[in-house]
C-alpha cells in the first residue's frame, strides 16, 4: 500500500497546488466546516497517507452501497476511492472467498487503530445469528472482530444504525443496530433508506481527514446533515404555511405542488439533508417528486403509524388546522409553530425511547452471556 501523502498522490496525477487548494476549499465546504477550518484540511491532506476503510455488509438490500456508487460529488468520491481507499467491500470487491477474507485480516492487523469500519445492514442475534453468516462466521462475530481495532465505526443506513426494516415488527431474526453490540468505539450513525450518498462520503472523509467524529445529535447522527428536518427546508413549505394541502395524489392540489402532510408526509418529524443536498447531484428528492417523506432516517420508522397515514395532529394545532382549511395564513403559522414544538417533543421522545431500548437490549445481552 502506498505511503505517499494524499497531496503527493494528487500531485502525481497532475493536480497543481492551485487546484489542490481549490479542492481543499470544496472539501471544507462539503464537510460543513467554516472557511477558517480550511488550513486544517490542507494540513491533513499534506500529511496523511492513504487510509484504509473496511466496509462490512450484513442484513440489508445493498441500497446504501448502491447510493455510494451513485454519489455525484466527484471530488470526494474520487478522493475516497483513489486516495483514501476502500480496502474491503464484499459487494464492490473484485476479490472473493479466502483471498478477500485474508486481505481484510491483513488490513485489520497492519492498520490497527487507524482504519475506519463502515457497517451496512443490521445484525441478527436470534438463533445464534444463523440468518446472516459469511465464510462460516456470524455477522455478530465478524462485526466484533473488525470493530476491535477500528479507529471509529460508521453505521451506514437505517438498518445498521437502528435495525431498520429487518427489525420491523415482529423482527423475525432478532435484528439490532451496531451500537447495541459495540460499546467501546466512537459510532457515527448515518441513517436513511438509503442515506443521501454525499452524506456517506462526507462523514467518512470527516473522520479520515480530521481524526475525530463530527458533532452528533442525540441519536448519534452528524449534526451537519441531520440538524434540520425535511420540513424545515421543504420547497412545499409555503403551501403548508398557507394551509394548502393535497388531499389525494391526483387532485388539483397535488398537481399544483401543495403540501403532502395529509398524504402521510413525515417531513415535520424527520431529520435529514434530503431537501438541501437532494439526490442525483442535487436534481430532486422524494417530496419534490410528489411523494411524501416516509421518515426513513428515524428509528423504527416502518412501524410508526403507516406510510400514508398523516402524522397525528400536533398539540394545539386542531384550531389552527380549522383555520387552515379556510386558507388563513395565521392558521398556517400556528400549525407550523405547533408542529415545531411537536417535532421537538417527538425528537426528545425518540431519543429517550432509543436509549431505553438500547439499555434493554444490553441487559438482555448480559443475561444471555
Ligand atoms: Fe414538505 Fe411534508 Fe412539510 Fe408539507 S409536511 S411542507 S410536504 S415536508
Ligand atoms: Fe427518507 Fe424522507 Fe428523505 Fe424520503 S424524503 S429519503 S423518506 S428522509
Amino acid at each position: 500500500m502506498s505511503e505517499k501523502t494524499i497531496y503527493e498522490s494528487l500531485q502525481e496525477r497532475g493536480i497543481s497546488r492551485r487546484d489542490f487548494l481549490k479542492l481543499a476549499t470544496l472539501i471544507t465546504a462539503a464537510l460543513g466546516l467554516e472557511y477558517a477550518e480550511m488550513p486544517r484540511i490542507v494540513r491533513a491532506m499534506e500529511t496523511k497517507t492513504r487510509l484504509p476503510v473496511i466496509w462490512l455488509e450484513f442484513q440489508d438490500c445493498a441500497g446504501c452501497t448502491e447510493a455510494l456508487t451513485r454519489s455525484l460529488d466527484p471530488t470526494l468520491t474520487k478522493l475516497l476511492f483513489s486516495d483514501i481507499s476502500l480496502d474491503y467491500h464484499e459487494t464492490l470487491f473484485a476479490a472473493a472467498g479466502a483471498q478477500a477474507e485474508e486481505n481484510k485480516r491483513r488490513v485489520i492487523e497492519e492498520y490497527a487503530g487507524r482504519y475506519v469500519l463502515v457497517v451496512e445492514g443490521s445484525i441478527p442475534r436470534k438463533d445464534q445469528g444463523v440468518y446472516c453468516t459469511i465464510g462460516g462466521q456470524s455477522a455478530e462475530a465478524l462485526l466484533k472482530e473488525a470493530a476491535e481495532k477500528a479507529k471509529a465505526i460508521i453505521a451506514v443506513g437505517t438498518c445498521a444504525s437502528f435495525g431498520g426494516l429487518p427489525k420491523a415488527n415482529p423482527n423475525p431474526t432478532g435484528a439490532v443496530g451496531v451500537d447495541t453490540l459495540v460499546k467501546d468505539k466512537p459510532i457515527i450513525n448515518v441513517p436513511g433508506c438509503p442515506p443521501v450518498p454525499e452524506v456517506i462520503t462526507n462523514t467518512i472523509a470527516h473522520i479520515l481527514l480530521l481524526d475525530k467524529p463530527p458533532k452528533l445529535d442525540p441519536l448519534g447522527r452528524p449534526k451537519a446533515f441531520y440538524g434540520q428536518t425535511v420540513h424545515d427546508r421543504c420547497p412545499r413549505r409555503p403551501f403548508y404555511e398557507r394551509g394548502q394541502f393535497a388531499e389525494s395524489f391526483d387532485d388539483e392540489g397535488a398537481r399544483k405542488g401543495w403540501c403532502l402532510y395529509k398524504l402521510g408526509c413525515k417531513g415535520p418529524t424527520t431529520y435529514s439533508a434530503c431537501a438541501t443536498i437532494k439526490w442525483n447531484g442535487g436534481v430532486s428528492f422524494p417530496v419534490q417528486s410528489n411523494h411524501p417523506c416516509i421518515g426513513c432516517t428515524q428509528p423504527d420508522f416502518w412501524d410508526e403509524g403507516g406510510v400514508y397515514n398523516a402524522l397525528s395532529a400536533p398539540p394545539g394545532a386542531a384550531e389552527a388546522r380549522g383555520l387552515a382549511t379556510g386558507v388563513a395564513a395565521a392558521g398556517g403559522v400556528a400549525l407550523a409553530v405547533g408542529h415545531s414544538l411537536y417535532a421537538k417533543k417527538k425528537k426528545q421522545k425518540a431519543a429517550q425511547a432509543f436509549q431505553a431500548q438500547k439499555q434493554a437490549e444490553a441487559s438482555q445481552q448480559a443475561q444471555e452471556e
